[in-house]
């Protein structure tokens, strides 16, 4: 009868702004090799599963009670695993790092404000900044992925953006940006300046962390993940550093108990396995290094990556080279400026099954 039938979205009061938009995410398909999403192929070691179990045992038996609202004990891990004299309150949590950068705008941004990034970037971003009414602006990067600081300090100067957002090592291209960039941006931004360094563990040595900038400008805020180079991805935590008045400012926006009783203990177990966690990344970092090593070897164009994917191209239709590795078994990512394709760094096998599958379609006449 009328008014019981299920709806169709077009016939629903939508936001105007919502109207034919696609929730995001890259497709979750069941292919023997994944490299698409940029995860830690390794799972935790049975060690560190048991005793992730008994600390889900122990938050069932007070799940009638809400968690800690502040995550306090979880926030001073991840302060002390960070170091610089970081304290608790100078650290924020939340499910991803996505989470965290959506408190970010809803605090700083909103409507009437602006948020600055370097394209091509982190394809999440702009939703982050519909979602909070914030103007979505881009400055091009160079032609080989860097920030340009007088380009930045400019693109500053024009668009007086509330909140600058900042890659490093960036996504899709896995370019860092140097401190000297970073402060440049920061002398000249009217608002809060973002470094997101989901992937900063896989950095080439000696590429610094931003970490170190927070003593110097009060709106600066370093965000992380544990999802990355710390095999994470499914506990769902994302954090932040900053001045405790920013992390202050996160705390009005967030929803009340945002982080499950689940989640806090879980991640707390990770953190005091820190080094088994990420024992993974040097071995990652060299998987990265051989398969951009390789893939120039095809006279591909590879971008310079410090992050754990190679952002490679440059295809007429990358699309069906996408599709051709499909076809094959292997899942990489369809992203980035037109031409381009983006693989994650995987364990020895999956890099085996990658280019073999490439060089046969490589190999294939268009
Ligand atoms: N920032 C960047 C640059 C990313 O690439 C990602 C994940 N693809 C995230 C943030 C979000 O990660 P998470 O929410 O899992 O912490």
């Amino acid at each position: 009868a009328a008014g019981t039938a299920s709806p169709a979205l077009a016939d629903l009061p939508l936001r105007p702004e919502l109207v034919g938009e696609e929730p995001y995410g890259a497709p979750q398909l069941d292919v023997p090799v994944c490299l698409n999403v940029n995860e830690n192929p390794y799972p935790p070691s049975p060690a560190v599963v048991a005793e992730i179990a008994t600390a889900v045992a122990h938050a069932a038996g007070s799940m009638n009670r809400y968690p800690d609202r502040d995550a306090l004990g979880l926030r001073g891990d991840l302060a002390r695993y960070l170091g610089h004299g970081l304290g608790a309150e100078q650290v924020w949590a939340a499910n991803g790092s996505n989470e965290v950068m959506t408190h970010v705008l809803q605090a700083f941004g909103g409507p009437g404000r602006t948020v600055l990034s370097f394209a091509p970037t982190y394809s999440m971003y702009p939703e982050y900044a519909r979602n909070t009414h914030t103007a979505w602006v881009t400055a091009p990067r160079t032609a080989d992925f860097r920030i340009d600081a007088a380009a930045a300090v400019a693109a500053i100067a024009e668009h007086a953006p509330d909140v600058v957002l900042v890659t490093s090592p960036n996504n899709p291209t896995g370019t860092a940006v140097d401190l000297a960039t970073v402060r440049a941006i920061c002398d000249a931004a009217p608002g809060v300046v973002v470094v997101d360094e989901a992937y900063v563990e896989f950095a080439r040595s000696g590429t610094p962390s931003a970490l170190e900038l927070l003593p110097a400008y009060p709106r600066l805020a370093v965000s992380r993940t544990m999802s990355k180079a710390f095999a994470f991805a499914g506990g769902r935590l994302g954090y932040l550093a900053a001045a405790p008045a920013f992390v202050d400012a996160l705390r009005v926006v967030r929803l009340p108990y945002h982080l499950s009783g689940v989640t806090q203990a879980v991640a707390r177990v990770a953190l005091a396995h820190a080094p088994e966690m990420l024992a993974a990344v040097d071995q990652l970092r060299v998987a990265r290094d051989e398969v951009a090593g390789w893939l120039a070897g095809q006279g591909l164009a590879v971008a310079e990556s410090d992050a754990n994917f190679v952002l490679f191209g440059r295809f007429a239709d990358r699309h069906a080279v996408w599709q051709a590795l499909l076809d094959r078994g292997v899942l990489i990512r369809e992203t980035g400026p037109a031409g381009w394709l983006r693989v994650s760094a995987g364990s020895p096998a999956e890099m085996d099954a990658f280019t073999t599958a490439l060089a046969e379609v490589l190999a294939t006449p268009a």
